[in-house]
């Protein structure tokens, strides 16, 4: 298997607890490529959904309204879609996908937001499903207005919710401190991290070994911390998770107001993970300034069609793509500029009209004159 070997060898000086990981992931592939095609048919996905707030009154980047979040639960319900725990999806990912209903689905919300508690919480308890709740502690230490209370949030898991790990502070946990060396940085965040699951730890009875980057901001660097944590770790680039998902960078599709019609709603669950592997750039922090970036994938064997891969980069044209084999190089038209900025790419599934296969591929750039952006 010289992919596998390939991809062995491109993560020198991974951490041990993030090697015995991918290893693990590594020999599920090698199986899953070994068996072809009958095994590819029994692979189940699962697509985990990132909701904020859940009121009409709040900023409609970060919201759904209610009446629509009812109507994402009815849609659900009416197609029949298992509403999962986020551990059953954690479990396909790292090869355990038996424990995977067909249709399988996992709800989730970041922050802490108290209209979780006053809208969502019931909605979603009327039908008996799981979810899970990502808090950053200092805005429930401190008793934010418009957060949930450590009472609520118990409240919240003895009626289904489980409650897991946002960081302390909210930051943006990729950023240096102006001249912070790299190991005062990985102190300083390692901190946050830990900090944050002590205090889940001293107040909630059942606690989640999970974490959500705050604003879905992630380097290799902090994928370190994290997989030394021992935790499973959520992003915000969109996609469906599936064996071989890499625990600390795992998709969820994120609902905001204007991007959650029903449409659209249905298209992103009928999305499957697209199997790839990324060879270069190994860094997702582009310098100020930055050229339009290129990144070097490998797509997987799988059921979808490889010569309908398509990449889209919000405000561009769609991305070039240029094929040597198996490798796609994908290359933005324009640079990026400031911000965080994502590669969406999607190959048609080859035997299911209407399903994609998925990978988003996240970018994170500084300013031009090399400050950070505000959000
Ligand atoms: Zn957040």
């Amino acid at each position: 298997m010289t992919p596998c070997l390939r991809f062995a060898g491109a993560n020198p000086s991974m951490p041990v607890a993030d090697w015995r990981r991918h290893t693990a992931q590594l020999s599920l592939l090698v199986s899953l490529i070994s068996f072809g095609g009958s095994a590819a048919a029994q692979i189940r996905d699962g697509v985990v959904l990132l909701y904020h707030h859940v009121a009409a009154d709040t900023p409609a980047a970060t919201s759904v309204r209610p009446e629509t979040f009812a109507a994402h639960l009815d849609f659900l319900q009416r197609e029949g879609y298992a509403v999962v725990a986020l551990d059953d999806v954690v479990a396909a990912a790292i090869g355990e996908s038996s424990r995977l209903p067909p249709k399988a689905v996992a709800l989730t919300f970041d922050d802490g937001y108290r209209s979780i508690y006053t809208t969502a919480l019931p909605l979603i308890e009327a039908r008996g499903w799981p979810f899970t709740v990502f808090v950053s502690t200092d805005a429930i230490d401190r008793g934010y207005a418009n957060f949930m209370s450590w009472d609520e949030l118990r409240e919240l898991e003895a009626r289904g919710g489980r409650i897991a790990n946002h960081g302390t502070a909210h930051g943006h946990l990729i950023r240096r401190e102006p001249g912070e060396s790299a190991a005062a940085w990985r102190t300083r965040v390692r901190g946050d991290i830990v900090s944050a699951q002590a205090r889940l730890d001293a107040e909630l009875a059942h606690p989640s070994p999970y974490f959500a980057y705050p604003y879905g901001e992630f380097d290799t660097a902090l994928e370190r911390i994290v997989a030394d944590l021992d935790l499973v770790a959520f992003g915000q680039q969109s996609g469906a998770i599936g064996p071989g998902a890499i625990l600390t960078q795992l998709a969820r599709y994120p609902m905001a107001t204007g991007y959650d019609s029903l449409a659209s709603f249905a298209e992103k669950l009928r999305t499957r993970a697209l199997p790839v592997r990324v060879l270069e750039p190994e860094s997702r922090v582009l310098a100020a300034g930055a050229a339009a970036p290129a990144l070097r994938i490998e797509l997987l064997d799988g059921p979808y069609r490889r010569d309908g891969l398509r990449c889209y980069v919000a405000g561009q044209e769609p991305a070039a793509i240029t094929w040597s084999g198996d490798i796609a190089t994908i290359r933005a038209r324009e640079p990026l500029g400031g911000g965080r900025h994502k590669f969406n790419c999607t190959a048609p599934s080859s035997d299911a009209p209407g399903v994609y296969y998925w990978y988003s591929h996240l970018w994170i750039q500084p300013r031009d004159d090399g400050t950070w952006y505000a959000e």
